[in-house]
């Protein structure tokens, strides 16, 4: 089954200003390598629709959500915090990004595909239960989760997080839930100073100190994602794929290149066949060197989709 490519083009239309590293240059970059390597056509492109107001309401407090929706400038930018700033389009663009997971999800637990990529923009696992944060809104890997766990019942669900920086968000929203495994590996210390507090059998974040290389970022991955998610057995796997950690990304000080992202996308994807049929839903979050960005997430298709 080819794996299903779920973005839309009003993800392109939230910008925070030109000098913004989260900009919609991001997802041209993805598609530019896409179509270099040739890979664009061998994956299903789908549009991704709106997320209900239902759908963000299993991760965000009303009265959040409420917030988002007023804080929409008719025009300019409006800042919710001084790394993050809406425009007259960023509310359809988080719309869609929330709603392109839970649509992942529905083509991935229906088997009409066996695994997913989303990409998409606003990024999502700073996003907390009831705070905007680190260029994100609405965390989007969380909203598909939720979705997979109330909307199919499911027991078990694993979110795997190789971002860069810690997926605050993520663990915030669902740290005292047994029904989620969260593991992770990020820059410590970094932004956002967070993940080396509450580590539990189920949250399982790594912190890795800066200047790593592809080598002991494996090593953290063998040692102690593996066993965890062998233990946990999860019903489907969701990825907060961030491709900052890059070598050439210097919004951190890491050494990932390329293959340290296939090999990781490998160490899940067998994973996933071991315990949940090969599901496997993946979620853009970070990664601003489009050069990087573009070659890693061609990287990680390639794998996902068995090319
Ligand atoms: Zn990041």
């Amino acid at each position: 089954m080819t794996t299903a490519f779920i973005s839309h083009q009003d993800c392109l239309r939230h910008d925070m200003g030109s000098y913004h590293p989260e900009s919609p240059l991001r997802l041209r970059a993805v598609d530019d390598q896409l179509i270099a390597s040739g890979l664009i056509s061998y994956l299903n492109h789908v549009d991704a629709p709106i997320a209900e107001r239902a759908h963000l309401e299993r991760v965000h407090s009303s009265e959040y959500i409420d917030s988002i929706f007023a804080a929409v400038p008719r025009a300019g930018i409006h800042h919710l915090d001084p790394d993050t700033a809406m425009n007259p389009f960023s509310l359809g663009a988080a719309l869609r990004a929330a709603g392109a997971v839970v649509h992942a999800v529905d083509l991935v637990l229906t088997g009409k595909t066996s695994t997913a990529f989303c990409c998409v923009r606003p990024p999502g696992h700073h996003a907390e239960r009831s705070r905007a944060m680190g260029f994100c809104f609405f965390n989007n890997v969380a909203v598909g989760a939720a979705h997979a766990l109330e909307h199919y019942g499911l027991k078990r669900v694993c979110i795997a997080d190789f971002d860069v920086h810690h997926g605050n968000g993520t663990e915030d929203i669902f740290q005292n839930d047994p029904r989620v495994l969260m593991v992770s590996t990020f820059q410590h210390p970094f932004y956002p100073y967070s993940g080396t507090e509450s580590r539990s059998d189920l949250m399982v974040n790594i912190p890795l100190p800066a200047y790593t290389n592809g080598q002991r970022f494996r090593s953290a991955v063998t040692e102690y994602w593996v066993p965890a998610i062998d233990v946990f057995q999860p019903e489907l796997i969701l990825i907060s794929a961030g491709f900052d950690a890059h070598r050439d990304d210097d919004m951190a000080s890491m050494g990932l290149v390329e293959s340290d992202y296939a090999w990781v996308t490998q160490q899940i994807l067998t994973l996933a066949e071991k315990y949940c049929r090969g599901r496997v839903v993946s979620v853009l979050e970070g990664g601003y060197d489009l050069h990087a960005l573009g070659r890693s997430v061609t990287a990680h298709l390639k794998v996902l989709s068995g090319l």
